[in-house]
């Protein structure tokens, strides 16, 4: 279990089910517009607010709440700070991991939506290899600065998948029904990219009956057709409740989720049965 100030591993029943190559830290912010600045640019448009997992497992706690808000509030307030927070953190897990015998892979985005391939600039102190070379050194992202390091998320940020991506970066879509048109932008965003496409299915039946036969031991394939208003995905449908090492899915795929705590309820098209 490793304990940073802002990510942690241990403490997600589906990291810790997916941990034995890999361990995942998490990073859980405030989402939406919880901490006064929105952290989840497709949101409203998405119809996920009410669904959001930011109130299940721990984040049902009081003092839970207050921390990812506190947080987040740095992240706005003090964005080189925060950074420099996030490397730290980074390098705590890195070594952690390297005493553990596992390889590190972390979701900055447990419940937030950041473009961090964009505009979140970190520094890294790194063993010279030249007298001249400065330290620490400046990159383009964490993604870059450690290159060691497995990061994933899912987005609805849609227009992200179309990036060109570190090679240690890999996103899944997040599907919703809620909005026609942001339906439609998704399909055509994995038609045209071949992005993954995580979808929230009402209960572990409703997935189960897409995704039942097993695979690989660690989940199922069926197909499943997503209907947009003018576009639609017709694609195998695989068991994404097992682990949640994303990237190690198979390619052109649906990711079948069932829905967790307040997502239970949700009837906004968020989560689909
Ligand atoms: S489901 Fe994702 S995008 Fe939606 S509010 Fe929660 S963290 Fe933000």
């Amino acid at each position: 279990m490793f304990r940073g100030t802002l990510i942690r591993s241990g403490n997600n029943a589906k990291t810790v089910k997916g941990d034995g190559e890999y361990e995942t830290a998490i990073m859980y912010l405030a989402p939406f517009t919880l901490a006064g600045f929105n952290v989840c640019a497709m949101a409203s448009t998405a119809g996920c607010v009410a669904g959001c997992l930011n109130t299940a497992g721990r984040g049902r706690m009081n003092n839970v709440q207050i921390a990812r808000i506190n947080k987040t509030k740095r992240y706005i307030n003090d964005r080189a700070a925060f950074m420099a927070e996030l490397v730290a953190d980074l390098e705590g897990f890195v070594a952690y991991c390297k005493r553990k015998g596992v390889k590190p892979a972390v979701r900055l985005n447990g419940t937030s939506d950041i473009q961090w391939e964009v505009a979140h600039p970190v520094f890294r102190e790194i063993t010279k290899v030249h007298p001249q070379q400065e330290s620490p050194v400046r990159f383009a992202s964490v993604f870059h600065a450690f290159p060691e390091v497995q990061f994933y998320d899912y987005t609805k940020v849609y227009k992200r998948v179309y990036r060109e991506l570190p090679s240690n970066y890999s996103l899944v879509l997040s599907y919703s029904e809620a909005n026609r048109a942001y339906a439609d932008a998704v399909i055509t965003a994995a038609l045209d990219t071949g992005a993954n496409v995580a979808v929230v299915y009402r209960d572990k039946a409703t997935r189960d009956a897409l995704a039942s036969p097993a695979l690989e031991g660690r989940g199922g394939v069926i197909q499943n057709t997503l209907h947009g208003t003018c576009e639609s995905l017709s694609r195998e449908v695989f068991n994404g409740d097992e682990t949640d090492l994303r990237f190690l899915d198979p390619k052109g795929v649906i990711v079948g989720l069932y829905a967790k705590g307040a997502a239970k309820g949700d009837r906004s098209g968020f989560v689909l049965g």
